[in-house]
């Protein structure tokens, strides 16, 4: 990873005079619209070329907004609003609202998603028009380290040189091989079903499980969800996987912990989902939810010199560089950490680096985020668990767990939990963490206040916005524990 950074017209490209363009981007998902505009923007003559898109279709994974537009962050954002009604509905009662029967109209709502996918798309295309980007439609291919050739769906294909390349080809989602995978759907289908499950399946714990499962719940389906570990969501502070866990539970979702499935089978009557405990389910929708991986199929990169690592990604350097020289990557295809707002900010550190003159490297330092289940959660910083590891001294943790405020009228037992974890000897706030509502915009502020270095003592000496859950973060004055870093054990205050 720390190889040498190229500074152009020094060992690398020169001339780009002779090139069709200064940079060509395949791929106009997130990162690579971001990093072809901000180029733009410095002078530099850019084309992109993405494949077509469909609205409906789940079979060609195209579209100018890439993944987070066409099938991911906004269209699982529209079904999460949704789906969140239904909750909405039953609080209300208690606040003197008699809404009588409640009937939800998917189709209504699928169209209306695809119509803001559709409007989205094209907004998209004309940020890339407004910056002076060609848009090229077609598949793009890496003929050599300045030569990429765009194949067109009626077969035609054009070649096009470029002094630079950039690979943004996003990622896709994956299928675990077990029998009768096929009969599964992943989240590019599941955006678009005819009709909302009766009974849905999903394998799985992450992101999209998680999402899907509290979706699918929220317009009325009967959720199983299976996954191999005893929480969900690994990878985040274990304190709030339990907490979400108990949420998920209290919406109706059934868990099943510590079970995979093994085998799906086609019948009359639905699939049949076979365990590996034994048992069996019959589901009209069976998700996978299982990971995604480095979208690098078809682009030529090992025979051009560009290296993948283990898991298929792309490798480069602190500036998005690959192994050679000329070509960059961000976002996804990098698998560095796959959020949109990360490959955006890959994207702009690459325009700056390559065509702005000032080498810019991500920083990934503090990067928050949100998981959409309802209610969400949302993090920045280290967990209390790898604060544990990482820290050199002693942690503090503050917790506060408190049933808020709508829930003493609407009668909803569902607990609202923050964390904040503290490094003892510097009293900075390392890591924040939340489960309940609104967290994603709670979380979006304590994030900048991180990334500024905040101490505890100063959360403390904010005033809070009285009545609200938020204000809990600066008013957790009691100690939860301290912890003694480098795995050596806790300390009860
Ligand atoms: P994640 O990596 O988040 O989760 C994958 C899940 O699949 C884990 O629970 C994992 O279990 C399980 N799994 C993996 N392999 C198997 C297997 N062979 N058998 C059984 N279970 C398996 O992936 P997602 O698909 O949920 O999301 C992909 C990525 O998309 C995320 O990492 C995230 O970067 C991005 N995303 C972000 C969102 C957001 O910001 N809100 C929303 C949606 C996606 P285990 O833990 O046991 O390994």
């Amino acid at each position: 990873m720390a190889r040498k950074m190229l500074i152009d017209g020094e060992d690398g490209p020169k001339e780009s005079e002779k090139y069709d363009f200064d940079l060509f981007v395949i791929g106009a998902g997130s990162g690579g619209v971001r990093a072809a505009r901000t180029s733009a923007a410095f002078g530099a003559k850019v084309a992109i070329c993405e494949l077509p898109f469909s609205p409906v279709s789940s079979e060609n994974l195209g579209g100018v907004g890439g993944t987070c537009v066409i099938r991911g962050c906004v269209p699982k954002k529209i079904l999460v609003y949704g789906a969140s009604f239904r909750g909405e509905f039953e609080d209300s009662r208690n606040f003197g609202w008699e809404t009588g029967e409640v009937n939800f109209n998917w189709k209504k709502l699928l169209e209306n998603k695809t119509r803001e996918i559709v409007r989205l798309n094209g907004v998209y295309k004309r940020l890339l028009a407004n910056s002076g980007v060609t848009l090229l439609e077609g598949k793009g291919k890496i003929v050599d380290p300045h030569q990429v050739e765009v194949a067109q769906n009626d077969g035609t294909k054009t070649m096009y040189s470029a002094k630079y390349i950039l690979i943004g080809t996003g990622s896709r989602a994956s299928r675990v091989p077990i029998s009768g995978k096929e009969l599964a759907i992943t989240s590019d289908e599941a955006l678009s079903l005819d009709e909302v499950p009766k009974h849905a399946i999903i394998l799985g714990a992450g992101y999209i499980a998680v999402e899907f499962a509290s979706i699918w719940r929220g317009m009325g389906a009967t959720v199983d969800l299976f996954y191999r570990k005893d929480l969900p969501l690994r990878g985040f502070d274990d304190e709030m996987r339990a907490v979400v866990a108990k949420n998920l539970e209290g919406r109706g979702i059934r868990l099943h912990p510590e079970t995979n499935l093994s085998e799906l089978v086609k019948t009359e009557n639905g699939i049949k989902v076979r365990t590996d405990h034994g048992d069996e389910l019959l589901a009209d929708v069976v998700l996978f939810a299982t990971g995604r991986k480095p979208n690098t199929e078809g682009l030529n990169l090992e025979a051009v010199g560009v290296q993948l690592d283990n898991a298929g990604a792309v490798k480069v350097n602190e500036y998005s560089q690959t192994t050679v020289p000329s070509i960059y990557a961000v976002g996804d295809v990098t698998n560095r950490i796959n959020l949109t707002p990360v490959a955006l900010m890959e994207g702009t550190c690459f325009s700056k680096t390559v065509f702005g003159g000032k080498p810019t490297m991500p920083d990934y330092k503090f990067v928050p985020c949100a998981v959409f289940c309802v209610p969400p959660l949302s993090v920045v910083g280290l967990s209390e668990q790898e604060a544990l590891k990482q820290a050199n001294g002693d942690i503090l943790v503050f917790t506060s767990t408190f049933n808020p405020m709508k829930n003493t009228i609407s009668g909803r037992q569902e607990r609202t939990i923050m964390k904040l974890v503290v490094d003892a000897e510097t009293d900075k706030v390392i890591g924040a963490s939340m489960c309940g509502p609104d967290a994603p915009e709670i979380m979006q502020g304590i994030a900048v206040a991180l990334k500024c270095g905040a101490t505890k003592e100063q959360f403390d000496s904010t005033v809070g916005i009285h009545p609200s859950a938020a204000e809990e973060f600066v008013t957790m004055r009691t100690l939860t524990r301290r912890v003694a870093a480098g795995g050596k054990g806790k300390t009860n205050l």
